[in-house]
């Protein structure tokens, strides 16, 4: 086979081949075939530099080593044509070879994946600008060589949650200018994270052992808003970087671990909807976190709140339609500037009438740098701490409420904090409860022997009491 062949689109550029790196006997090889323009030249590079930081060693020869990377070319047919011979000429020389670049993107009629359909055996496919997704499919494949020093390090990195739940952040910064919020100002503008990253960060999470994955960010449902919804690629697959594509792909990716996917911070954009059905079919837990911080629109209006309050009602009865068991969490601000009694009782309806299972609410606090500072109608700090306490008497009675409505009901929940087995009670959670911001269930020592409760697994329980914010279950 032919290494690091001339350039074969227009957009033409000289590739160096990579150099064969001299390393101990033993230390896995990669072989690597780079086709196609310089933006194709750069990402062999990446996945190269990548490759060399992790101790494989690469070659020329594709016979010889553990494995061959192509790099392919999709722009003009002569292209595809050369990369899917380069292709074939590895799986004839070595037989274990993973496909990138744009190639790896294109449709054949009929709308599968051009290079499967042509190669079936290859062991995976990726589109381009991928280095995340291609060493995934290195990892599963040729093992990492050993390194003293780095593999100290778990899999996922270090992470300060609890090995069975994970934080998954899939963008920093927010485009909204709410005045009583400086993180915009701290943190920046939106800036989402590939898709194709995200989903394979979750995919290694998943792997190693986390059943339950908490999507966090500063405004989950803009995701992909600074980037114009751009498609990208994972496994080798198109998917638009868009809340409804993003929450699907995690969902399926979670479903053969028997894993949760939780969506935190969705703010209440008619987009949304969309996600309703995916948690009717259980791909992504029926929970949304939606901040809606107040329900009467001059309040929102003064906050300079992404979603107005008026279409809110509405719209939670169309979400819980579409999902009856949906869970809705949320956060307020009682005593904002210039609340008016009124806007206040017309928040505490609002309370009522959605039926917000979890409801959080702060008495409001100015923070150094925030537009709401300027506000006129600050009012005194007694009064906002008495309008968090009412607020917080008719959360707790519409939670109770609810969480009673339980009783009698068989729940799946995920084992926080068991020791013998359960034999002395343990404590977990439903899918109505975020860890550290909801309540928690109770598990009582199972009745039967063969009933196993441990730390970081699933049990089937039945509720049997409630208890403040939290469930007291039966284990079964
Ligand atoms: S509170 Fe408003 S400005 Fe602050 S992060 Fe949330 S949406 Fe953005």
């Amino acid at each position: 086979m032919h290494e690091n062949r001339a350039m074969n689109s227009p957009e033409a550029a000289t590739a160096a081949p990579p150099a064969a790196v001299a390393a101990p006997a033993g230390t896995p090889s990669v072989a690597f075939v780079s086709l196609g323009c310089p933006k194709a030249l750069t990402d062999s590079e990446l996945i190269l530099t990548r490759l060399a930081a992790e101790g494989y060693a690469t070659r020329q020869d594709a016979a010889g080593a553990d494995l061959v990377i192509v790099n392919t070319c999709g722009f003009i047919d002569e292209a595809v044509q050369e990369s899917l011979d380069a292709i074939g000429e590895a799986l004839a020389d070595n037989g274990r070879v993973i496909v990138t670049g744009c190639l790896g993107a294109r449709a054949a009629e009929g709308g599968d994946n051009l290079v499967r359909s042509v190669h079936p055996k290859v062991l995976a496919v990726t589109g381009p600008h991928a280095t995340e997704e291609v060493m995934d499919a290195v990892h599963r494949h040729v093992p990492k060589p050993h390194d003293p020093f780095t593999d100290l390090l778990p899999p996922i990195g270090v992470k300060l949650t609890p090995r069975h739940y994970a934080y998954l952040k899939i963008s920093e910064g927010c485009n909204h200018r709410c005045t009583f919020c400086i993180i915009p100002a701290m943190r920046g503008d939106l800036v989402s994270r590939p898709v194709g990253d995200v989903l394979s960060e979750a995919r290694r999470l998943f792997e190693s052992g986390v059943k339950e994955l908490l999507v966090v960010s500063q405004d989950t449902s803009a995701y992909g808003v600074d980037v114009k919804y751009r498609t990208g690629f994972f496994d080798g697959r198109p998917v638009k970087t868009r809340l409804f594509d993003l929450a699907r792909q995690l969902g399926e990716i979670a479903a053969p671990f028997g894993a949760w996917v939780r969506l935190h911070y969705v703010y209440p954009y008619p987009h949304v909807d969309e996600v309703l059905p995916l948690m009717a079919e259980g791909l992504v837990l029926p929970y949304l976190d939606v901040p809606f911080q107040h329900a009467h629109p001059d309040v929102l209006r003064r906050m300079k709140r992404p979603a107005s309050g008026e279409k809110n009602l509405e719209r939670l009865a169309r979400w819980r339609e579409i999902c009856p068991q949906l869970v809705v969490r949320s956060t307020f601000i009682a005593g904002f500037p210039g609340e008016t009694e009124a806007e206040f009782e017309t928040l505490l309806d609002f309370l009522r009438e959605a039926r917000i299972d979890r409801a959080g609410c702060f008495a409001y606090s100015p923070v150094d740098g925030a537009a709401a500072n300027g506000l006129p109608g600050q009012l005194p700090d007694e009064l906002r701490a008495e309008r968090q306490a009412r607020f917080m008497a008719v959360a707790e009675q519409v939670s109770t409420e609810k969480l009673k409505a339980r009783i009698g009901a068989t729940m799946q929940v995920l084992v926080d904090e068991a020791k013998a087995l359960g034999r002395h009670g343990a404590v977990g959670r439903s899918y109505a409860d975020a860890p550290g911001i909801d309540g928690v269930v109770h598990l009582q020592p199972p009745r039967k022997a063969s009933t196993r409760v441990r730390a970081g697994e699933f049990v089937r329980a039945r509720i049997v009491a409630t208890q403040g914010h939290d469930l007291v279950a039966e284990p079964l």
